[in-house]
């Protein structure tokens, strides 16, 4: 059974004293309230460390936002998987819209990014999703398909349970247009009979496959009433406490 996954994205918002002041309150919420789902914070680089001290012993896991194939060497401005885990992360967003659409990030360097993660242990949550021309020209699964197929090239059965994927369609994002529980139980439904295609029913059902769009505390509850729905990644309505918090108490 795939397990239910909350995580926050911050992308380049918060300073390292806002976010210990965001996680100190985040950790006495769940003190009080614990939660079952898989708590993850994915801040900017220069605060995963501080948070990782805060988080310490805890259940909130923290993310890098991205990290670089190569383990070490002249790269400016990148960051390895091994300074990633040594900064106290256990998981690794991979393959973000954002970082598809101003970095260049193509589905071999996405690839190379995941496998990149998984040797060093950390779990990739891996991105993809439709852009809103792809979906009216109704493209959106022939999308997925090769985003699916590039991104997990090489990989197998046994790395496959090691991976987290996002559906985030790109219209979708920081938009406040969010996708229909529907159209996302079609798509979700659409990636896992992919995954089982490509590596076994079985293995396919292991995999949390999240939703993120303009997750919000009023269309939480909707969303995770689907069953192919195992959680989501949130970005503008993470920034908040008292709106991450009602997003991750949504029952
Ligand atoms: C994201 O960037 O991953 C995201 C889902 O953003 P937002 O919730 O703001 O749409």
């Amino acid at each position: 059974m795939a397990g239910t996954i909350i995580a926050a994205n911050w992308k380049m918002n918060k300073t390292t004293g806002q976010a210990i002041e965001f996680a100190r309150g985040l950790k006495d919420a769940l003190l009080k309230k614990p939660v079952s789902a898989a708590v993850v914070i994915a801040p900017p680089f220069t605060s995963i460390e501080a948070l990782a001290a805060e988080f310490r012993g805890g259940d909130i896991s923290l993310a890098a936002q991205n990290i670089y194939p190569a383990s070490s060497g002249p790269f400016t401005g990148e960051i390895s998987g091994e300074m990633i885990v040594d900064a106290g992360c256990r998981y690794c967003i991979v393959g973000h819209s954002e970082r598809r659409q101003l970095f260049g990030e193509d589905n071999a360097l996405i690839n190379a990014k995941i496998t990149a993660a998984l040797n060093y242990g950390l779990m990739p949550i891996f991105c993809i999703g439709e852009t809103l021309e792809e979906r009216n020209s109704g493209a959106e699964f022939t999308v997925l398909t090769k985003q699916v197929k590039e991104g997990l090239n090489k990989l197998t059965a046994n790395d496959i349970k090691k991976i987290g994927i996002a559906y985030e369609p790109v219209w979708a994002i920081g938009t406040g247009k969010t996708a229909t529980p529907g159209q996302v139980q079609e798509a979700h439904l659409f990636i896992r009979n992919l995954l089982s295609e490509m590596y076994g029913e079985k293995e396919a059902a292991g995999v949390s496959i999240i939703y993120g769009g303009s997750v919000t505390s009023d269309n939480i509850g909707s969303l995770m009433a689907e069953p192919e729905i195992n959680g989501v990644l949130v970005g503008s309505a993470s920034l908040d406490l008292a709106s991450f918090l009602a997003i991750i108490n949504f029952h």
